[in-house]
């Protein structure tokens, strides 16, 4: 049996992640500070033999990975997914933010080298900055803000990124990164802050709608699922294509972006969240646009579709239905 490591798997998309590799097989151990995960997030599969979890901080991952500690036995596969990342919740604490991208990513380089580990490291969109390249691809250095608001989490995990290539340029570390672009779906924090919960918890609840600015600015919203089998695919494949496949690119080290290319306006997100919502009493209101809000944001998945032979399936309308289901029976548990 395959053992991994889930970093941040109490999260939204770390206890999607924890489930899908359980299905596949795999000995999963989930560690989580549950600054922005949850237990309940774990609720359908904590009770799995196979599973485990560490309350603890990525930060703190090499004095937690001690004696009968699970953290302390040999990983196949490590997925780094520890770090808040809904700007309400990285901009409360910036200066964890930065530390927990950074060393985080540090402490599970060091745990893949110490195990002959695969890593699987998240990245973001984010390091594009407000991007002046449209769409967005995998060669944009990106236009970014070192001392704004953003910076926490947009720098630290442009410093992660740099870990990751001089960890594979110096010690031949088998890690592979995903930029994940704006990603939604069930288990979202329903007061998480990002545009997709707002909306659809503000819609359920008859509130005003918030739309920051004048609502032009845009994103590209994917379906966790989608990520998902991204995140799978790409962790699959053995390192020499990974290396092989950035070289022929020209990227410095193995990144791809993953994303849904449809690309909405936020006004129009807000819209179609009301659609689905017909009964819904809430109003468009608008409100100032926090800072450093990037424009416009698409992915450029050429590469992934190259890679991985993936594609998103799930189409807005379809994920935001779906969304709107399990917002609706939390609220009613
Ligand atoms: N946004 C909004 N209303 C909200 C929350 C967010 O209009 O209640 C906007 C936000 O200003 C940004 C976009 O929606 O332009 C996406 O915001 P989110 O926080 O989801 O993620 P980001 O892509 O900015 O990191």
């Amino acid at each position: 049996m395959k053992r991994a490591l889930v970093t941040g798997g109490a999260g939204f998309l770390g206890s999607h992640l924890c489930e899908r590799l359980l299905r596949d097989g795999y000995e999963v151990v989930a560690l989580d500070n549950l600054y922005t995960g949850s237990r309940s997030n774990l609720a359908s599969f904590s009770g799995s033999p196979a599973f485990s979890f560490v309350e603890g901080d990525v930060i703190e991952l090499d004095r937690l990975a001690f004696g009968g500690s699970p953290l302390a036995e040999r990983f196949d596969e490590i997925y780094n997914l520890a770090c808040p990342a809904s700007p309400v919740h990285y901009q409360s604490r910036p200066v964890f933010t930065t530390k927990t991208s950074v060393f985080g990513v540090l402490n599970c380089l060091s745990l893949a080298m110490r195990d002959g580990a695969k890593l699987l490291h998240t990245s973001t969109s984010e390091v594009y900055g407000d991007a002046l390249v449209h769409p967005q691809n995998e060669l944009y250095w990106g236009n970014v803000n070192t001392i704004g608001v953003r910076s926490c989490y947009d720098e630290g995990k442009r410093v992660a990124e740099t870990f990751v290539a001089d960890h594979v340029r110096e010690f031949d570390v088998d890690v592979r990164m995903v930029r994940i672009f704006n990603t939604y779906g069930p288990r979202m924090h329903p007061q998480d802050g990002r545009v997709v919960s707002n909306f659809i918890m503000q819609a359920l609840r008859g509130d005003d709608i918030t739309i920051y600015g004048d609502g032009s600015q845009t994103r590209s919203f994917q379906y966790c699922d989608d990520l998902i089998d991204a995140f799978r695919a790409y962790m699959e494949l053995p390192k020499e294509r990974v290396r092989s496949f950035a070289a022929e690119h020209g990227l410095g080290a193995p990144v791809i972006n993953t994303g849904n290319p449809g690309e909405y306006t936020i006004r129009e997100l807000a819209e179609m969240t009301l659609a689905l919502l017909p009964e819904s009493k809430s109003r468009l209101v608008f409100r100032p646009l926090p800072g450093d809000d990037p424009k416009r944001r698409r992915p450029d998945i050429a590469l992934a579709r190259e890679l991985l032979g993936w594609n998103p399936s799930v189409p807005l309308r379809e994920g935001l239905a779906k969304t709107i289901e399990y917002f609706r029976n939390t609220q009613k548990a």
